[in-house]
């Protein structure tokens, strides 16, 4: 285990924050020392990946935890199991080159493989608890390691058990059998097929991941040029009957009946109707092609990104009567 004082996170917002304490964790070993010294400290512990779903503090006054396990393993039992710090799209791009079928629409999504279970990652109609056989955490609270098997594991619309809670992933097993279908039932698969002419019946594996990293590069900021940490605000779920409807009536607003009473609510439309109310910020603003995503100019701080999304929820919650919710983890100092 290493230890560094006063160590700057990484964040893909670029909001420039330091930790007071820095950890590395390099094999599980290393998770005992941990527990003392999280006991000796008594400070606040926060699980770091590549940062990209982070608002940070300027000052963490805690401990900030790496997991560093990179390995990928294909076993003989079909299965794959990935360790925390395995970069995302690299796996992906793993399982295409060996025909294994469910991960290509979650092409591109950015950060770690230990990270991803946390909010149940998921865009254009697949998510990970999809494709998770068990996960292996440490928890830092009780000292015990623990294997959950994906039914266990909580996960609903990007949330799960790990959420919020003093488990740290060190690695997933995912099932390598899945069926060989792919899935272009998404709206904006079906729409980029159809608007260039692409053969689908023909595409092979990594032409549907390109197809993704094509959709996602025309709508999505490069949190590398772009700062940026994805989606802010979840899609809300709310009662169809509770939407004020006498600013704008509900036809302009993007509605998924979930059953009788509840719908899920696109936000993105939500803001963009909006959006002409926002007061300027010299530092954060929202994305020209994506009206979810908050950017920064690299020298936004927590408070000038939390006032900012403050101001969309009031304005929506004025508007529609619809109380949006912060989808990064936002850490407290
Ligand atoms: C441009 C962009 C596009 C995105 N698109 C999508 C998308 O399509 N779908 C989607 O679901 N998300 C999306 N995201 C969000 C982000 O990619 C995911 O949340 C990702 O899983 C974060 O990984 P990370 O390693 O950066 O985690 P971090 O930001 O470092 O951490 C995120 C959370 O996970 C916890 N955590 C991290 N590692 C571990 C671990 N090993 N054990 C326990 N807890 C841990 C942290 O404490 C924190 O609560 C996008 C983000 C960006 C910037």
């Amino acid at each position: 285990m290493k230890i560094y004082n006063n160590h700057s996170l990484d964040n893909s917002l670029n909001i420039k924050s330091v930790s007071k304490f820095f950890i590395e964790i390099n094999n599980q070993d290393d998770f005992n020392d941990l527990y003392d010294f999280i006991k000796k400290e008594k400070l606040p512990v926060l699980i770091v990946g590549e940062g990209t779903n982070l608002v940070l503090p300027d000052k963490f006054n805690g401990i900030a935890v790496k997991p560093i396990f990179n390995e990928i393993i294909i076993n003989k039992n079909n299965t794959v199991s990935a360790g925390a710090s395995v970069n995302w799209h690299k796996l992906v791009l793993n399982m295409i080159d060996n025909n294994i079928y469910g991960f290509e629409n979650l092409s591109l999504i950015p950060g770690s493989v230990g990270a991803a279970p946390i909010q149940n990652i998921g865009a254009y109609g697949q998510e990970i608890s999809n494709l998770i056989k068990e996960i292996y955490c440490y928890d830092y609270n009780s000292d015990d390691f623990i294997k959950y098997s994906k039914n266990q594991c909580k996960f609903t619309y990007r949330d799960s058990l790990f959420k919020n809670s003093n488990k740290i992933i060190y690695k997933v097993v995912f099932n390598s059998n899945n069926p060989k279908l792919l899935n272009f039932e998404y709206e904006s698969i079906k729409n980029f097929i159809n608007n260039n002419n692409v053969n689908s019946s023909e595409l092979r594996l990594s032409e549907v991941s390109n197809l993704i990293c094509n959709i996602r590069n025309k709508n999505l900021p490069n949190p590398n040029i772009i700062p940026n940490a994805g989606s802010f605000f979840k899609n809300a779920i709310v009662k169809k009957d509770l939407i004020r409807t006498d600013v704008f009536p509900i036809k302009d607003l993007i509605v998924w009946d979930l059953d009788d009473q509840y719908s899920k609510i696109g936000t993105a439309r939500l803001i963009e109707l909006i959006k002409d109310k926002l007061p300027y910020n010299k530092n954060v603003g929202l994305y020209k092609n994506h009206n979810l995503v908050l950017v920064t100019n690299s020298n936004a701080s927590q408070d000038d990104v939390l006032n900012y999304a403050h101001q969309i929820k009031d304005i929506v919650f004025d508007t529609f009567n619809i109380m949006l919710e912060i989808e990064p983890q936002v850490v407290i100092n």
